[in-house]
């Protein structure tokens, strides 16, 4: 089932889903299974998969060069969505980038779903190949996540890339898109991102699905922009309980969005990892039951492989 259909039969009561990262290759799949079991009472009403691009690694050889490697450290993403769509008869939604695929890896990729039974997918652009600062998209690929919501858009309508073809099957994929409450690290404004968004939204995209926030105010005023903006869509809020005393400095790092002071200052007096994640429990119930009672569509969680502590969130929430 759609994304958008959850929704729609959910009547205005909030839903649950979260997000998983396919393991480690050589790992096993069964700790993507541990953190599934750990919330599935809790009726997920979709899992996200992430996907994971190419990156480059460097090798010392004996005479003391350095080789250049391309690798993929997790792979998986389709394998997972389908194991999961079989395991637990909940529906998966694979991510899919533009970063690393032209368009015939595109359209191979969703035929691939299709074939798989599933109606959902995320579409990205993807961040820059590790080692580059600027993302570069391959020859022939999209440089943009509105062009590949168009591509999947155009799949749904029974355009393929070969004109040749005998048979058009449309296929029928529900289509997400990223929103940063806080601006995404390359926009100039977050006005100019809005609009950014909106083509997103114009090329077809059927729902929304925001960068984490610590702060709901961020959330209602980016919600507000949005529609302000004619952007009717679902927008769902991503949320991840601070578990770490390091992510006080990973999350900005990595994420680009701030952690406010009240957040911090807790943070700062916990004695061990125990405490913290005590308070990002706590923080993010606070969050939730905001969210919620403003009816949110969806609350998604960013389980980052930990799911002990979104279980005792949703446990308190729903
Ligand atoms: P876009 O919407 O293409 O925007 C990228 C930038 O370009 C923005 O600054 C935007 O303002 C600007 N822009 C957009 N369109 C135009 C245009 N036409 N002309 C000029 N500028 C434009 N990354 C992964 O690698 N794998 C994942 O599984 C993954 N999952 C994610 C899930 C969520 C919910 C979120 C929020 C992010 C996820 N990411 C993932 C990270 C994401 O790939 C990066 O944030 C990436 O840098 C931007 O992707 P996007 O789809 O938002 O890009």
């Amino acid at each position: 089932m759609k994304v958008t259909e959850h929704i729609t039969k959910a009547q205005g009561s909030t839903l649950f889903s979260f997000e998983i990262l396919p393991p480690l290759k050589g790992e096993t799949v069964q700790h993507i299974y541990n953190t599934i079991d750990t919330l599935i009472d809790y009726n997920p009403a979709f899992i996200d998969v992430t996907y994971h691009r190419e990156e480059y690694v460097f090798l010392e050889r004996e005479n003391g060069l350095l080789e250049k490697k391309v690798v993929r450290k997790r792979p998986g993403t389709v394998g997972i969505c389908a194991a999961i769509q079989n395991k637990y008869k909940v529906d998966a939604v694979p991510h899919i980038l533009c970063g690393g695929f032209d368009q015939e890896d595109t359209e191979n990729f969703l035929i691939d779903l299709d074939f798989l039974g599933i109606d959902n997918v995320l579409a990205l652009r993807g961040d820059a190949i590790k080692s580059e600062i600027y993302f570069k998209s391959e020859r022939n690929g999209h440089q943009y996540a509105n062009e590949l919501v168009t591509q999947i858009k155009g799949l749904n309508k029974g355009t393929y890339l070969d004109d040749y073809l005998e048979n058009n099957n449309p296929t029928n994929f529900c289509v997400g898109v990223a929103a940063y409450p806080e601006k995404h690290m390359e926009a100039a404004s977050l006005r100019q991102d809005i609009v950014y968004l909106k083509q997103k939204i114009d090329a077809g995209a059927d729902y929304i699905v925001t960068q984490m926030f610590f702060n709901n105010e961020a959330y209602f005023d980016f919600v507000d922009k949005c529609r302000a903006a004619g952007i009717t869509v679902p927008i769902i809020p991503g949320l991840k309980p601070i578990a770490t005393k390091g992510q006080l400095s990973m999350i900005p790092h990595r994420f680009k969005v701030d952690l406010p002071d009240d957040l911090v200052m807790e943070v700062l007096k916990c004695k061990d990892n125990k405490e913290v994640k005590q308070v990002g429990v706590e923080w993010c119930i606070a969050q939730c039951r905001e969210l919620k009672a403003k009816g949110v569509p969806v609350l998604h969680f960013y389980s980052m492989g930990k799911s002990e502590n979104i279980k005792t969130i949703v446990n308190e929430v729903l």
